[in-house]
């Protein structure tokens, strides 16, 4: 917050998350978004919520007379899966539509075969067509991702 106080920067928070893949036996988080910003408004009692894009991820705040603001990211308790446009593809060419999915395709060996272009926005119209509605639901279907370390992912 001290940031966000003396500089034009964002700082954003985000819930834990069990992506360590050490986490197997987790089962719910401390610091969820309502908890951060409780801790928040203990400090700076008068901020207040700012407009967002509509697929931003983060719930945006701003404290009077801070340059910066802040904003919390609730990427556990997940109250942004309906407006979520986000797309991951891996360094070894896994497609992930959701931090909480296996991938559901993989772009590696198609991007080195013949008409590999017309390949690729198969496989992705593909996976973006298939994937879950929500974070719940894809933890549903997948449900050792938690097994996962989120630097496989890249978050
Ligand atoms: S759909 Fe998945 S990646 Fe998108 S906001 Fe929800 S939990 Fe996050």
């Amino acid at each position: 917050m001290e940031l966000a106080k003396h500089y034009p920067v964002s700082v954003r928070f985000l819930e834990e998350m069990p992506f360590n893949g050490g986490s197997k036996t987790f089962q719910k988080i401390t610091w969820d978004y309502k908890k951060i910003l409780e801790h928040i408004r203990e400090a700076h009692p008068d901020f207040y919520k700012l407009e967002s894009p509509s697929t931003s991820t983060s719930i945006n705040y701003k404290i009077p007379g801070h340059m910066g603001t802040f904003g919390v990211i609730p990427s556990f308790s997940r109250t942004f899966c309906g407006t979520c446009n986000r797309l991951r593809v891996s360094a070894t060419g896994d497609v992930i539509t959701c931090l909480y999915a296996k991938p559901s395709a993989n772009l590696r060996d198609i991007m080195r075969s013949e008409n590999a272009k017309s390949k690729v926005e198969e496989q992705i119209l593909k996976a973006v067509g298939s994937r879950a509605k929500t974070g719940f639901e894809a933890q549903e279907k997948y449900r050792d991702v938690f097994s996962n370390s989120m630097t496989s992912i890249g978050g």
